[in-house]
């Protein structure tokens, strides 16, 4: 088990993946097929120089990690973050790998980032340091090998910048399809600003009517608290605020808000435009940043970083579903107090993937020249989520079900095998995105 010394996102990321390995019968007879499926196809580390607006050159280090093409290109967005590093990107890659083959995406995984502090760049610098990445990438991103998309402190003018410095390198192609998250103007997709934070409303909804969540059966009436209020938590307070919940909590990288009779979302919005940030709205209770995950409510909902729900906050929290927006916001320890503590958790490759699904809209319309209504983009996402819901509640039954019967064995372990866990949505996430990728690896074979 990992301890809370070793949050590592890649350990973290090896440890998911190994919890669903015992429960495909691809790998029982080794193959290599582990290494096979979880070592990265390709890692590139560049070093960036970029002029800083006071005149000194400051040198950057940036990474794009490919993590598997074998069910289609590479897809994964970039951060600015200063924790950015080659494990955490591989880690991020391998998940963007497992959500595409959950959500049945055409694409395989992979992600970028910039080890800086995007809250201290002027606009300008930031768009030199995206440029600059963009063009030390060169080929290794491209419409059909892997196509960035937004992360955290990445946003559509930066996507903006990722088109136009890879079109400046290829004249005279199509490249919108290069990149995702883009503006409307430039060939984005509507819904694609709301995309993760609506698949993951989705998810969450259809989950309750399912039953999933004894005596909670829509968000109507839930008590919701968010941590983070940027792309993911600003839309998620949104939505979830439209479908009848009650926001009573959110909170930003300076810290949280609570009210337990409901929060005002669209005037916390314009608090945090005006002042940058949640911070001291008017009538609430002031939290530190990660109170907001212990606050009293029905659902939680990460929406910032990895390694948020820890072995030492997991006895804390007060949710009884957890719906992670965030990538890795619950470390395997925490995952275990979780599961101990009858609280549910909706994993993120399953939670948060509402982003990539209308990215490969937006690739697919770039690829057509052309652009769908919003309300045609919002179904498919739906019926989409849905569906790979379904497909992870029923696996799990299943799984439990073959596990209380003793009828199989997986991966040459017998279900009463202390390493074979009791599978969580999670676990049963895994076993449907990495067993469609061993599929598919399994098919191709290997060249030459
Ligand atoms: P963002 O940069 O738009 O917003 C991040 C938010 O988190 C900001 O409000 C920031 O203040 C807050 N924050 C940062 N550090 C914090 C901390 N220590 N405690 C509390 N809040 C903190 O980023 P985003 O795109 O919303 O991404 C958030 C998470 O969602 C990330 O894990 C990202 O990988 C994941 N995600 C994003 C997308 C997407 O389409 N943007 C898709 C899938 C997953």
């Amino acid at each position: 088990m990992i301890t809370e010394g070793e949050l590592n996102p890649l350990r973290v990321a090896n440890h998911q993946f190994n919890q669903a390995v015992p429960f495909l019968e691809q790998f029982h007879d080794g193959a290599g097929l582990r290494e096979w499926l979880f070592e990265p196809e390709q890692v590139v580390r560049v070093s960036l120089p970029v002029r800083m607006d006071d005149g000194h050159v400051e040198v950057f280090r940036g990474y794009r990690v490919l993590h598997s093409n074998a069910r289609g290109p590479g897809k994964g967005g970039f951060r600015f973050h200063p924790s950015v590093n080659e494990e955490e990107v591989r880690a991020l890659a391998a998940w963007m790998t497992w959500k595409c083959a959950l959500l049945d995406i055409p694409f395989g995984g992979a992600k970028g980032g910039v080890a800086c502090d995007a809250r201290m760049l002027s606009e300008g610098e930031k768009a030199r340091v995206t440029r600059r990445y963009i063009s030390a990438l060169g080929d290794n991103i491209g419409p059909h090998t892997d196509i960035p998309a937004p992360d955290l402190y990445t946003d559509q003018q930066t996507m903006a910048w990722v088109f136009d410095t890879y079109s400046m390198m290829h004249p005279g192609e199509n490249c919108f399809p290069v990149v995702t998250g883009k503006p409307l103007d430039l060939g984005g997709s509507l819904g694609r600003d709301s995309a993760t934070a609506m698949g993951s409303m989705y998810v969450t909804e259809h989950f309750l009517e399912l039953g999933g969540l004894p005596g909670l059966t829509s968000l109507d009436g839930a008590d919701v608290a968010i941590q983070g209020f940027g792309n993911a938590g600003r839309w998620a307070a949104k939505l979830y605020d439209g479908a009848g919940a009650r926001i009573v909590a959110v909170s930003d990288s300076r810290g949280g808000i609570y009210d337990p009779n409901g929060l005002d979302v669209s005037r916390i919005e314009d608090h945090k435009d005006a002042t940058g940030s949640v911070v001291d709205f008017p009538g609430t209770k002031p939290l530190a940043t990660k109170e907001v995950l212990e606050v009293l409510c029905d659902i939680l909902v990460p929406a910032a970083m990895e390694n948020q729900i820890l072995a030492s906050n997991a006895g804390r929290i007060q949710a009884r579903l957890i719906v992670e927006a965030a990538n890795g916001p619950t470390t395997p320890e925490a995952d275990a107090t979780l599961q101990e503590r009858g609280i549910i958790v909706l994993p993120d490759i399953l939670a948060n993937a509402g982003g990539v699904v209308v990215s490969y809209y937006e690739w697919v319309q770039n690829l057509q020249n052309q652009q769908w209504e919003e309300h045609e983009v919002q179904e498919k996402l739906r019926k989409k989520m849905y569906r790979a819901t379904n497909q992870v509640v029923t696996i799990r039954a299943g799984l439990l079900d073959a596990i209380e019967h003793h009828r199989s064995t997986w991966a040459g372990l017998h279900p009463d095998d202390p390493r074979v866990d009791t599978p969580t949505l999670r676990t049963a996430a895994y076993v449907v995105a990495v067993g469609r990728c061993a599929n598919t690896l399994l098919e191709r074979g290997i060249w030459p």
